[in-house]
């Protein structure tokens, strides 16, 4: 029998999660059971959807067993199994995707956030065992497989038995060693716990002989103990739980266990729709920004389940682009299971969902931003550029939305301002919103250009971001007023626009000039007034402004 090696990427990661894991070791366990949950979901959506198959509740289940004698615990399911070539697709290679430079970037830190980001899921095994067994028979299949690691040396397969079809996997629970002890893992009340506290909500039965104790038959003191078989989990899901029943906890453990982000949601959203459209969702909106949230390699979109079986993994159509950070699930009874991707895009239930979703979200965010202040601008410093596109890319559709929800730093409060908040502070003979762009706030607080707007008492919004003029010039005005750059050529001032003829012409040569000598860049040189401290500055005439003009040239055509 030869050991084939891992990949060597996957070596090193294998090694470093087993080294660097320890707070948070029982996460193995709510690994294995939703990689068994899967399993299953995998086989009843399989029943659901072909005639030959039954699905039959009562015979699918998951089963813990401890065995403290052999030191051994053993997850085993009745799912859809796998064949040789799935052992060797997925327990054979870690962290397929591009996920490998993330991980490096990462390394340093305390690296138990990671698992199961990339489905690493199954591996975390290794952090309380020095061998795992898988024995599995997929559906379908006349041959049993027996796969065998002890690590990162490598793995080997080989036929064996197995009577039905599913998975078995058995943990042989590390040796205690000096300050690590690993019994724990071999306690009833220890895998009871554990299990409660992250695999509540699986939907099968998670089962476990239980030991009891009663009354010895004859005897009022006696107590003999006998093993129960229980099931350990309450199988209700989360999303279908009432509100008031939940901790902020549960939601950070389905966060979790669900791998919608390895950090804690900044803030969850729990809906219950009992109407013409009936369901219900839990949504998140993580703290911090994915990794690859600002890539084509982000996919937006949240689990799709049919009266509790999931149907699709990232349904797009199921949130707006600018609200492509939140995550989350939406179970409906109203969708039929057996739906396919092109009949889904056109559902008028699915439809419905999204809209009433979407409204949540923004009513979620403005709460956020009127009463967590703070927290609003936590989550602005991840997410604000994806609202200020929303605001540039769907304007026509979104604008009420998104225009309450953007921020800008401000001149006047040397922080960042809602446009509400800026209008409803001007005073009533400033006719403009003003902004001025450049590349930090540092910078554009050396304009000249800012500096007569500035003397008149107005607040000015910096734009630093390549996005925010763009977006503004979709938006147009805030609560009918316009918005104005200080660089633009007319500021609307009174003084600005009476030039002075006498200056203009005693100067007349020296402009003519400077014209000539600076006559591709400039169209044309004049005296202004709205120079205070600095000799001179550019002001530009039509719609782009110079920053624009920047961004626009950098742009690849
Ligand atoms: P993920 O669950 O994120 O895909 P894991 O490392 O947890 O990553 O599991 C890797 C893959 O191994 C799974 O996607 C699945 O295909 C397979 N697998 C793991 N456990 C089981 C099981 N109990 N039954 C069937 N397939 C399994
Ligand atoms: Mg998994």
């Amino acid at each position: 029998m030869q050991t084939k090696q891992f990949q060597a990427e996957s070596k090193r990661l294998l090694e470093m999660m087993i080294n660097s894991i320890y707070s948070q070791r029982e996460i193995f366990l709510r690994e294995l059971i939703s990689n068994a949950s899967d399993a299953i979901d995998k086989l009843y959506y399989k029943a659901l959807t072909d005639d030959r198959l039954s699905f039959d509740k009562d015979s699918y289940y998951i089963k813990i067993a401890a065995d403290k004698d052999n030191r051994t615990l053993t997850i085993s399911d009745t799912g859809i199994g796998m064949t040789q070539e799935d052992l060797e697709n997925n327990l054979g290679i870690i962290a397929k995707s591009g996920s490998l430079a993330f991980k490096k970037e990462n390394e340093a830190e305390d690296g138990h956030e990671i698992i199961g980001q990339f489905g690493v899921g199954f591996y975390s095994a290794f952090m309380v065992a020095d061998k795992v067994t898988v024995i599995t028979k997929a559906l379908d299949s006349d041959t049993a497989y027996k796969w065998e690691s002890s690590g990162a040396e490598g793995y080997t397969i080989q036929p064996c038995q197995k009577e039905a079809a599913g998975t078995e996997i058995i943990l042989n629970i590390k040796e205690n060693a000096e300050e690590e002890s690993y019994d724990e893992y071999l306690e009833e009340y220890r895998l009871k716990a554990i299990i409660k506290k992250y695999s509540d909500f699986i939907r099968y039965p998670i089962k476990m002989d239980v030991t009891e104790r009663k009354l010895k038959e004859g005897s009022e003191s006696d107590f003999e103990e006998y093993k129960e078989e229980q099931i350990i989990n309450s199988m209700v899901p989360i999303w279908r739980k009432n509100k008031n029943e939940l901790t902020p906890e549960d939601y950070e453990n389905f966060y979790a266990e669900k791998h919608y982000g390895f950090d804690k949601p900044l803030k969850h959203i729990h809906i219950s729709v009992d109407g013409a459209i009936r369901y219900n969702a839990i949504l998140f909106i993580p703290e911090k920004m994915p990794f690859d949230y600002y890539t084509s390699e982000y996919e937006k979109g949240l689990e799709l389940y049919s009266n509790g079986v999931l149907i699709m993994n990232k349904c797009s159509d199921l949130l707006p682009d600018h609200f492509s950070f939140v995550e989350g699930m939406v179970d409906s009874d109203d969708l039929s299971l057996n739906i396919s991707r092109e009949i889904l895009q056109h559902d008028r239930q699915l439809k419905l969902i999204a809209k009433n979703i979407s409204k949540k979200i923004k009513s979620e965010l403005q709460s956020l931003l009127k009463n967590e202040r703070e927290k609003y601008e936590e989550f602005y410093q991840s997410f604000g550029r994806q609202l200020k596109y929303g605001v540039y890319s769907d304007y026509g559709t979104h604008k009420e939305t998104l225009q309450d929800l953007i921020m800008f730093y401000s001149s006047k409060e040397k922080k960042l301002v809602t446009l509400d908040e800026y209008v409803s502070r001007m005073p009533e003979d400033q006719k403009y919103i003003f902004y001025a762009s450049g590349e930090s706030i540092e910078r554009i607080d050396k304009l000249p250009q800012t500096e007569i707007v500035a003397d008149k008492g107005y607040e000015i919004l910096y734009f630093t971001d390549d996005i925010d003029e763009f977006a503004i010039k979709m938006l147009m005005a805030y609560k009918e007023k316009e918005f104005k750059s200080v660089s633009s050529g007319d500021l609307g001032f009174e003084e600005e626009n009476k030039s002075d003829p006498a200056e203009e012409s005693e100067n007349k040569e020296l402009f003519e000039y400077m014209k000539n000598a600076l006559s591709s860049k400039v169209k044309d040189v004049r005296a202004s007034k709205r120079l205070k401290s600095h000799p001179v500055c550019i002001a530009a005439d039509g719609q782009v402004s110079i920053e624009m003009e920047k961004i626009l040239k950098a742009m690849p055509n």
